[in-house]
């Protein structure tokens, strides 16, 4: 009776959770002994790390408009592992990997730049795909938009008005859904929403009126290119 008793109020809790979207958040260094590993227990730690996957989730719900759990991908926690591995970081699931590579040889302010790689791997766990189907520099694109509209841009990105294709991905694109979003404040979240079941560049014309290859010319021209 006992067991069956916790199990019940073990049920009952789960169920309370998911029912207020309550998510978890934990974060491990598996190269502690690394250099990389060691500046990333220095200079930013896993307590702060799990703080800003909590932080990033939040901001991320407030860009895509969703208020309520309901609206959001079906995400209970989000792991982050800081590990020996090559290149920046990148997100299987809802499992963000983090280079203790890239941690040791970055020159500047690593914990704002890993704050930074956070809010944008973290929106990898929370966006829309369009089912797969969506194109991979948009999803780049909005990812960055999100890192941008939360103060972690770096200075080496382009500035406004530059790049060459609307999704050429990352800062490029992230700029330019910065432009669509004044053209019409939400279009970013509208954007997301319409991702949930499918994918088709259409969706730019939908919700701004305009394909997004005239949008493009449109930002082109206002910056002068
Ligand atoms: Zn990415």
């Amino acid at each position: 009776m006992n067991k069956l008793h916790v199990a019940t109020v073990a049920s009952l809790l789960a169920l309370a959770a998911a029912t207020a979207g309550a998510v978890t958040f934990d974060a491990t260094n598996t190269a502690s002994n690394t250099p990389g590993g060691q500046r990333f227990d220095q200079a930013v730690g896993v307590n702060y790390a799990k703080q800003v996957l909590s932080d990033a989730s939040t901001f991320i719900w407030n860009t895509f408009n969703q208020r309520s759990p309901a609206d959001r991908k079906p995400v209970d926690a989000i792991t982050l592992v800081v590990e020996d591995i090559g290149g920046v970081a990148f997100t299987s699931a809802n499992r963000i990997h983090l280079s203790t590579q890239y941690v040791g040889n970055y020159s500047g302010d690593v914990k704002t730049e890993v704050t930074g790689v956070l809010y944008h791997e973290t929106t990898h766990v929370w966006q829309w795909d369009g089912q797969g189907k969506a194109n991979g520099g948009l999803i780049e694109g909005i990812a960055d938009y999100v890192r941008l509209k939360a103060g972690y841009a770096p200075s080496h990105w382009v500035k406004p008005g530059q790049g060459d294709r609307w999704d050429q991905g990352y800062d490029v694109t992230a700029r330019f859904l910065d432009y669509c979003d004044s053209l019409k404040p939400g279009f970013v979240a509208l954007l997301n929403a319409k991702m949930k079941g499918g994918y088709t560049d259409d969706f730019f014309a939908q919700i701004l009126g305009k394909t997004v290859q005239q949008l493009w010319k449109d930002y082109k021209a206002k910056y002068g290119g």
